[in-house]
């Protein structure tokens, strides 16, 4: 008899742990005092205090051995070092662009790029700005436009590509504003505030297309980068056969420099990097490094940060990898939509965003209905969220306060660190969560800083 093998690669996690941290598990009355002392922001809380810990997918990853044995061996010299070497020739190599400024995250890159380019009066478009780079945009005085195409601002309909950027608002904003007052037009890779939903290669072809026609230059944000290059090989027609890096080379090869946070998909725990083509820009970008960040060769990392991402990005772009990440984010959305709950369809890359407006109609949406299910889920079972919505995006920079177009609860999965089980756990408490949704209650905010208030304001339910 002829034996057949097994399909391994598509169901389990493509690695095995050999180091691990203990997770301490709380009574839900435990939590409920947690959660008050926290000021009801999930934020507030001590990570020991959370059981799964869904707050965010940034810097929350676990390293490879080989990542480990690249820090170790790592070159510390304040100039020049040869950490900064690997680092850069891995950017050029998977990005193409020139110019390789290290910072300690992306928004310290997102910091460089605005500041230099941004002057009050200027548009800024985009597919969606996330929370960070909106604040930035805003706080050179130019104005941050998303730009992303209906389906995108739909969370149950069903598209392939729903980060995409709406060419006809693009044109049209140009035509409005003039290209003078456009110093770069960005698009979020994958788009993470509008529901981790993909950007097709003739979306960043087309954006590219009307951006070099007005000598406007293309930024990307490539956060996610990997992931989206994934999307693009099952989803798109022609790179079924590509391998991610070769479709990531294309992505960047249409864009004049990108913006990247290394604690997505750079797999690692800290780092970022501004990278671009234009000599003269790039100069004025290291200017204003070596006044906020540190030196140009290391730009707020230490050199064993700069090993991890090196080798980092070339992990996250392995095949065996994304097809578990994005695999293992699908099992979770597919178990909630099999409840009956609403999500944003199809599931992100790297997260499961549940549809509060949907789930609680009884909350207006300046309660924050996002805002209750996220204290919810802490409360029945010690998971931490983050809200997407009007808490996050409501506050206007003129001190009004506007619903955000969706309240979404993100539970955004950490790169290699959760197993399947871990995923189940979750569900159930998702499901436990919306079984007892009419008892959910809405917030009122108590105090709150004027920027990117989420972090740190203080919260009060309404039945209090
Ligand atoms: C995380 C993130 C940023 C900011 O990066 P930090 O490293 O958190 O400063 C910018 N854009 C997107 C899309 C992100 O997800």
């Amino acid at each position: 008899m002829e034996l057949k093998g097994f399909k391994t690669d598509t169901i389990i996690e493509p690695f095995r742990i050999r180091s691990v941290e203990p997770i301490r598990f709380t009574t839900m009355e435990q939590r409920k005092a947690l959660l008050s002392e926290a000021g009801y922001n999930p934020f507030l809380l001590k990570a020991k205090d959370v059981v799964i810990d869904l707050l965010t997918d940034s810097g929350t990853g676990a390293m490879s051995a080989k990542q480990w044995a690249g820090m170790i061996s790592s070159d510390e010299s304040y100039a020049g070092s040869e950490s900064f070497y690997r680092f850069e020739s891995a950017v050029q190599d998977i990005t193409g662009f020139k110019h390789v400024i290290p910072t300690h995250q992306g928004r310290a890159a997102e910091n460089i790029l605005f500041t230099t380019i941004a002057k009050k009066g200027d548009v800024i478009p985009s597919n969606t700005h996330f929370d960070t780079t909106r604040a930035h945009v805003e706080h050179n005085g130019a104005e941050a436009l998303d730009l992303v195409i209906d389906e995108g601002r739909q969370p149950l309909t069903i598209h392939p590509f729903k980060g995409n950027m709406n060419v006809e608002k693009l044109e049209g904003t140009i035509k409005r504003v003039g290209q003078d007052n456009i110093p770069v037009i960005m698009l979020t890779l994958t788009n993470n505030s509008g529901g981790g939903q993909p950007v097709s290669m003739e979306n960043v072809k087309a954006v590219s297309k009307i951006a070099r026609s007005h000598d406007i230059p293309f930024f990307i944000d490539a956060c996610r980068f990997a992931e989206n290059s994934w999307f693009i090989k099952t989803r798109e027609e022609g790179y079924e056969d590509k391998k991610p890096i070769e479709i990531a080379h294309e992505i960047f090869s249409y864009a004049d420099g990108c913006t990247m946070s290394a604690k997505k998909d750079g797999m690692a725990n800290i780092g970022g990097f501004l990278a671009l083509n234009n000599d003269k820009l790039a100069q004025d970008c290291r200017s204003l490094t070596i006044l906020t960040e540190g030196f140009p060769t290391y730009g707020g990392m230490a050199g064993y940060d700069m090993e991890a991402v090196a080798t980092g990005l070339y992990e996250a772009l392995d095949e065996g990898y994304l097809k578990y990440r994005i695999r293992s984010t699908a099992y979770l959305g597919d178990k909630l939509i099999d409840a009956g709950i609403s999500i944003v369809q199809p599931t992100g890359g790297h997260a499961v965003y549940i549809d509060a407006k949907e789930m609680l109609p009884q909350i207006d949406p300046l309660e924050y209905p996002a805002w209750s299910l996220t204290n919810a889920l802490y409360l029945i079972g010690g998971v931490r969220a983050v809200e997407i919505g009007s808490v996050m995006f409501g506050l206007q920079p003129d001190g009004s306060e506007k619903p955000a177009s969706m309240e979404l609860v993100r539970l955004a999965i950490p790169r290699r660190v959760y197993t399947q089980s871990h995923i189940d756990y979750l569900a159930e408490v998702v499901i436990h969560a919306y079984n007892q949704r009419n008892e959910l209650k809405g917030y009122k905010i108590i105090s709150s800083p004027a920027v990117l208030r989420h972090f740190s304001a203080k919260l009060q339910p309404l039945d209090q």
